[in-house]
């Protein structure tokens, strides 16, 4: 039985330049000792030297992964067309011949790579003259870069604007205790030399734009995604895209997190992935949905793994490939990415030439995020109503949205706590125990309770008002020896 058998560009060399042959065989494994035994030169590049199919050699049956099977007894049958997928770094590496060599000092240094076959001096020398941008210097920045510095990566650009909180520090690993306060970038280019004086740390403070994105990511060999919203993260892969820089690509929501290569040549895209942004709210930040403080470490760390691959032009990266990471279930799984022909940014008609409003295209621009014009004057309130309307007797029903864990941490005395995924369903509860008073709503900023204050008017309450600001706010005001989160 002859299957056909699709050559990938990288290995064509070795099929007489074919990009698809047919070759016979009743199993994976009889199908690729006959393609070796026509094509001798391809023998090495598919199997290592103990006659073993190499693990970053994808086989592909009909589009379907057998990586997890075993591969070489998977049996064919008429029809099926198998594809060989060998993982290509497809990176950016770094030129040796204009890379500095190593100091002494630096051999001593980095002599636990040296003597891996695999980076060894001239990879070294590469990492050496490799730059990556870290955008953000936060939890995903935070291990990205320290690891970076650590390998010797000898630029290192950060961009942030932020200063460092004491929330930072459950996760945001560049930071200590001391450094609440500070700029985020003094605080990381501090320790990062501390950790590594021969890298050379270039700072930017000051947010990522539409305006000044592709001036900043020419200079850099790689960029290093460690946002935390969508329109940052739109920016960061179109730029990548338009200027053809490897995008490395993370994200974290409470205990999941996903890393990839994006905007390589040929390979996919952000955008062809998620072509679209969620709806604004939808998807909580880390700020309202919480993310576990090691979370970060493990997938900056896998970003900070693929850009010294990316400079080392070696080794299996995840372009084409989306890993899935659940701390709390401990599980990682990973999908088949594809670019996408149709895709906006990258694909075979973009659309998307040149940088664009990404607040607007996240629906977050002030022209949209202003509130809703059918928000009546009335919507809101402020705590220093709220706490005058208390202290003269006439205190209103206080409606608190958050979840038990947060009304543990701080509350609103006399406050009653309804998550607002039950509100809908318990309106008529909320009606008869408001006796007839007024209801205030509060959450921990004020967008859960706006929501819930919308939901509560067109179910009849008329009268709900929204807490502006949230119990952050109060007890900036009212009660600051409530603890804040
Ligand atoms: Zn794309």
């Amino acid at each position: 039985m002859a299957h056909r058998v699709l050559i990938p560009t990288p290995l064509r060399p070795y099929t007489d330049g074919q990009d698809a042959v047919e070759v016979q065989g009743a199993t994976v494994g009889e199908l690729l000792s006959g393609l070796t035994a026509r094509y001798g030169d391809l023998r090495k590049h598919l199997y290592s030297d103990e006659g073993k199919l190499r693990s970053f050699v994808n086989v592909y049956v009909n589009d379907d992964d057998i990586r997890y099977l075993d591969r070489e007894a998977t049996a064919l049958k008429a029809g099926d067309v198998i594809s060989i997928v060998p993982s290509v770094a497809g990176g950016a590496p770094t030129a040796l011949e204009t890379a500095p060599e190593l100091t002494n000092e630096e051999v001593q240094r980095y002599s636990r790579h040296l003597i891996l076959p695999e980076v060894g001096p001239d990879g070294q020398r590469r990492l050496k003259a490799g730059r990556v941008l870290c955008v953000g210097a936060g939890g995903l920045g935070s291990p990205a870069a320290l690891y970076l510095a650590a390998a010797g990566v000898g630029t290192l650009g950060i961009i942030d604007f932020d200063a460092v909180d004491l929330s930072n520090l459950q996760r945001q690993i560049l930071h200590g205790t001391p450094d609440v306060g500070r700029s985020k970038l003094q605080s990381a280019k501090d320790r990062l030399t501390a950790l590594n004086p021969s890298v050379k740390v270039e700072s930017y403070e000051t947010a990522l734009t539409s305006k000044n994105a592709l001036e900043l990511f020419k200079q850099y060999d790689i960029i290093l995604d460690g946002t935390d919203n969508f329109a940052t993260r739109y920016l960061v892969n179109d730029a990548c895209v338009l200027l053809g820089k490897p995008n490395a690509y993370g994200s974290i929501f409470r205990f999941e997190g996903q890393a990839s290569v994006f905007a390589t040549k040929g390979g996919p895209c952000y955008r062809c992935l998620y072509p679209e942004p969620p709806p604004p709210g939808l998807v909580p930040s880390c700020a309202e949905g919480g993310v576990l403080g090691v979370l970060p470490g493990v997938i900056g760390t896998i970003q900070a793994t693929e850009s010294i691959k990316l400079l080392l032009g070696a080794g299996g990266t995840l372009i084409g490939r989306l890993l899935l990471y659940d701390a709390w279930g401990m599980k990682f799984r990973e999908l088949k990415l594809r670019r996408d022909a149709e895709c906006p940014v990258c694909g075979d008609n973009p659309t998307v030439r040149e940088l664009i409003d990404y607040d607007q295209f996240c629906g977050v621009s002030p022209a949209q995020a202003a509130p809703a014009p059918a928000d009546p004057p009335d919507f809101e309130t402020t705590v220093v109503d709220l706490k005058r309307a208390i202290d003269s007797g006439k205190a209103p029903y206080i409606l608190d949205v958050r979840e038990p864990q947060e009304f543990q941490i701080c509350r609103i005395p006399g406050s009653v706590l309804i998550p607002l995924g039950q509100v809908g369903s318990r309106v008529a509860e909320i009606t008869a125990a408001a006796e007839g008073r007024p209801v205030v709503v509060n959450c921990k900023m004020g967008s859960r309770s706006a929501k819930a204050v919308q939901l509560l008017r067109a179910q009849g309450l008329e009268r709900a008002q929204n807490l502006k600001g949230g119990i952050l706010a109060w007890i900036d005001q009212i009660d600051p020896k409530q603890p804040k989160y």
